[in-house]
Order: structure tokens, then C-alpha cells, then sequence
């Protein structure tokens, strides 16, 4: 199994650089916020606690995301590997997915972290939001408290995974197929 933390901050690219890795690699793409949203737009119990947390700019709790992240890889025992996009966002969060791989004897390979500076990530996430329809992307308020959130709980994993020697950093600015391909070029080496 080939399995990627795709990280960085909010509109760093984490998901359409997660588009090109699928198709190369063949993987199967579990982005946290994608799934929450999915919740949300059901209506689901699960969706309305999470919307409470989302539209504030605020991390959603370790229980509920870890929960979903555990029934899909329940579920697909057989996976080529996946791609962890927007997850884990905690040290809590990275220690459950450790022990989840570990059950299945599979491990985290790397963690590539797209690096974009921060009015670049203002900028693209405004832009995003006239299309998106995300509550999160309109305001920028909001969008400084994702941020800032980003620098608080997440961007700490990066000590994490680079004293297991998996971090990698990649440049996360200009056309999306000259990033796609720092990416591909990075993972071909693990
Ligand atoms: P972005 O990377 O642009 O912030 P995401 O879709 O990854 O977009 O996340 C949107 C929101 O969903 C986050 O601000 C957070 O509230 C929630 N979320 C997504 N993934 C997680 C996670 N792993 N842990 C906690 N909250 C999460």
C-alpha cells in the first residue's frame, strides 16, 4: 500500500493536487472536509454538530473525524493506499492514524507538505468562495481564523512526521501541473 498525508495550510491546493495523485497512483482519496461535508448537506446528526465548528473556521472534534476515517478504512481493507487530505490535523489525530494503519500493517509513507504563503492563501480562498458555496470561504475573518488555527494545532505535525524522517516540503506555488509534478517526483522516491 503507498499511503499520503497531504497536508498544508487552508488553500494550499490539497485537493486538486489529491486529483492527480489518484489517477496516478491509483489511490483512494479521503479528504475530511469532503466528508464532512457530505454529512452536512444529509442533514445528518453528525453534519449538524460538525456545521457549528466548520463555519466558524474552527478544527471539528478529534472523536467525530477520527470515527469516520476508521469506518472507511474498515471498508477497504484491500485499497492500492490512500490519500489523507486535510487529515489528521491534531497530534491526536496523527497517533490514531498510526494505530489504524498499524492494525493493517500498512504505513504512513510520507507526508508532502504544500507550502504557500499566507495573503497568497487569503487570496485563492476568496477566490474559491464566489463558486464554492462554502460558508468558510466567504468571510475573512473566518478564513484568518482557519489560518490561525492552521499555525496553532496543525502545522505542529510536521515535527511529527519529520522525526519519523517522512516529512517533504514542496513548493506550492505556480501552474497546478508544475506542482502536480514536484509531487509525483517526491512520492516516486518513497
Ligand atoms: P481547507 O483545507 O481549505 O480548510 P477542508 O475541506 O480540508 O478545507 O476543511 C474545512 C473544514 O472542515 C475545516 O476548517 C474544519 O472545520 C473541518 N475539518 C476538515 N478536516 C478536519 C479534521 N481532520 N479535523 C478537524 N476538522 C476538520
Amino acid at each position: 500500500m503507498l499511503n499520503l498525508v497531504l497536508f498544508g495550510p487552508p488553500g494550499a491546493g490539497k485537493g486538486t493536487q489529491a486529483d492527480f495523485l489518484i489517477e496516478k497512483f491509483k489511490l483512494i482519496h479521503l479528504s475530511t472536509g469532503d466528508l464532512l461535508r457530505t454529512q452536512i448537506a444529509a442533514e445528518s446528526e453528525l453534519g449538524i454538530e460538525a456545521k457549528s465548528y466548520m463555519d466558524r473556521g474552527f478544527l471539528v472534534p478529534d472523536s467525530i473525524v477520527i470515527g469516520m476515517i476508521k469506518s472507511i478504512l474498515q471498508e477497504n481493507e484491500n485499497a492500492n493506499g490512500y490519500i489523507f487530505d486535510g487529515f489528521p490535523r491534531t497530534v491526536e489525530q496523527a497517533k490514531a492514524l498510526d494505530i489504524l494503519l498499524d492494525e493493517m500493517d500498512t504505513p504512513v509513507n510520507g507526508m508532502i507538505c504544500l507550502c504557500v504563503e499566507k495573503d497568497e492563501l487569503i487570496n485563492r480562498i476568496i477566490h474559491r468562495g464566489k463558486t464554492s458555496g462554502r460558508p468558510d470561504d466567504q468571510d475573512v475573518s473566518i478564513i484568518g481564523n482557519r489560518i490561525h488555527v492552521y499555525n496553532e494545532k496543525t502545522k505542529p505535525l510536521t515535527e511529527y512526521y519529520k522525526a519519523q524522517n517522512k516529512y517533504f516540503k514542496i513548493k506550492g506555488v505556480g501552474s497546478v501541473e508544475e506542482i502536480a509534478q514536484r509531487v509525483i517526483d517526491t512520492v516516486a522516491t518513497l
